[in-house]
């Protein structure tokens, strides 16, 4: 065992204030959010720990854990979140010089389509 693995060793979490692993020893239901996310699944709860390793050029580097028991499928959308994301889509690629919804977002720089800001709205 290398030095890290004493001195990120604090399941108790007495040092670190949160329960702290090295690298790779942590406790098997807890996992990183990516591994979660890997999985299919999100962590709902807060953080239950972490792992901590030193990165030759990084320096200390720290992942929270989370309980898989404790995580879940991504939560579902409801009607009319969905609804209100849709509307929202729409407003942005909605011109509002001339009013036509395009199968672009409208940049914000132009705050108009492309048509408008050449000059072509009429003819399009
Ligand atoms: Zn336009």
């Amino acid at each position: 065992m290398g030095r890290g693995y004493v001195r990120f060793w604090d399941p108790e979490g007495e040092r670190f204030g949160i329960p702290t692993w090295p690298w790779k020893l942590a406790p098997a239901h807890l996992k990183t959010r990516d591994q979660l996310v890997a999985m299919g699944l999100r962590p709902h709860q807060p953080v239950a720990g972490q792992i901590l390793w030193n990165n030759k050029k990084l320096g200390l580097r720290r992942a929270y854990l989370f309980d898989i028991a404790l995580a879940g499928p991504p939560k579902p959308r409801s009607p009319g979140q969905v609804a209100s994301l849709e509307a929202a889509r729409r407003k942005r690629r909605t011109c509002p010089t001339c009013g036509v919804v395009r199968d672009y977002t409208i940049s914000t720089a132009l705050k108009e389509c492309t048509p408008c800001a050449d000059g072509l709205a009429a003819a399009a």
